[in-house]
């Protein structure tokens, strides 16, 4: 695979576009057509210029492969990369604005059994501009500018892949986002996912880039959380809440838990007053959701009553938490269920394919 262009900065683009001996304003210019979504290929700079950066970097990186459409309108892309791999993401419509969920790495190592991401193992991780490029051809294709005319206006590292297992590319990716010569999306509308790699999430906290952190808690215990996910054996849940309150420390940002309601096994009232016992007078909110079933696996979701129940309970205790709506599921397009089905059988799935 060529290099990848959108991994640069604005200043690294004034850099290659100066070692190329040209001048300064084809970098403004290539700087703006990248973040408007362009190939290489379509942005006006000189033909030289662009011959040179076609025989060094990826004409397109990220291009999008098939799209599907759910009844309550989140869509769901199927992205191929310039080497053949393809990712999935998301692009949920809320009232206040359009939230595209991303991904980090192709395939995802870190084990946990009720998720889809992880059961081919890890691919390899996405370069900062593979996770850009995902915002770029989306906001392109649904009419987006820059800035206040972002039809993309809030970002989730939540789709395929361990955004603190890639970590230096996941860096690189927030502060290209964020710069406001690029497309400018503020870091309080991003939000990113973590399982809980507690001193990555230490190493984050000093970044300066005041997102709204995400942990992936899914048990009280660490014994109970070790059973659905291989990475409690790494963290304990203390770990996992110094390095909580650590963030909150250095960014003054309050966190967030997401807390997946499995049947039989951590969606009890004991647990809904365990978790509240543990997270009482921290500066958090817990996110339920019922698990989204992927068919490879033999966990099951907590019913909408059993929901219901222990979000009531939470809240008695004081616990600040919402119970999730699960979006896009007939898509294959909800939590846990990124996948390429599309790989398995050709066609995706039932939903009518856009394009
Ligand atoms: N690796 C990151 C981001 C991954 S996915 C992380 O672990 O946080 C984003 C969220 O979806 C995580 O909270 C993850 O635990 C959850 N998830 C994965 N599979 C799910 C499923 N089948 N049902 C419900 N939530 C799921």
């Amino acid at each position: 695979m060529k290099q990848v262009l959108q991994d640069k900065t604005q200043a690294e683009l004034a850099e290659v576009v100066a070692r190329a001996g040209e001048k300064s304003f084809r970098a403004r210019q290539l700087g703006e057509g990248l973040i408007h979504g362009k190939r290489i290929s379509e942005i006006p700079v000189s033909a030289d210029l662009r011959a040179r950066l076609l025989e060094e970097y990826e004409d397109e990186p990220v291009r999008i492969e098939r799209v599907f459409t759910a009844k309550d309108g989140t869509q769901k892309f199927l992205f191929a990369l310039a080497d053949g791999n393809l990712i999935e993401g998301v692009l949920m419509k809320y009232k206040y604005g359009n939230t595209q969920c991303v991904s980090t790495q192709v395939g995802c190592r870190m084990g946990c059994k009720f998720c889809a991401s992880t059961l081919g193992g890890l691919v390899r991780n996405l370069t900062a501009g593979e996770i850009l490029g995902q915002i770029l051809v989306v906001n392109r294709l649904l009419g987006g500018g820059l800035k206040d005319k972002r039809a993309v206006t809030n970002v989730v590292l939540m789709g395929s892949g361990e955004p603190f297992d890639n970590y230096d590319n996941v860096v690189r990716f927030l502060r290209n986002v964020t710069d406001g010569d690029g497309i400018g999306i503020s870091a309080r509308n991003i939000s990113l996912s973590t399982c809980g790699l507690a001193d990555r999430m230490r190493t984050f906290a000093e970044e300066g880039i005041p997102l709204n952190l995400t942990v992936s808690l899914h048990a009280v215990t660490d014994a109970e959380r070790a059973r659905t996910m291989p990475v409690a054996n790494a963290f304990s849940i203390a770990e996992i809440l110094d390095a909580c309150a650590f963030y909150f420390q250095k960014t003054g940002r309050r966190y967030i838990f997401e807390y997946s309601l499995i049947a039989g096994e951590n969606a009890d009232l004991v647990h809904a007053d365990a978790l509240a016992q543990l997270l009482r007078g921290r500066p958090c909110h817990v996110n339920l959701i019922r698990l989204n079933a992927v068919k490879e696996r033999s966990l099951r979701a907590a019913d909408e009553a059993n929901a219901q129940a222990f979000l009531k309970r939470l809240l008695s205790h004081g616990i600040s938490a919402t119970l999730r709506r699960s979006m896009g599921s007939d898509i294959g397009g909800a939590c846990g269920q990124l996948r390429a089905s599309y790989l398995e059988n050709g066609k995706g799935n039932e939903a009518e394919p856009m394009s």
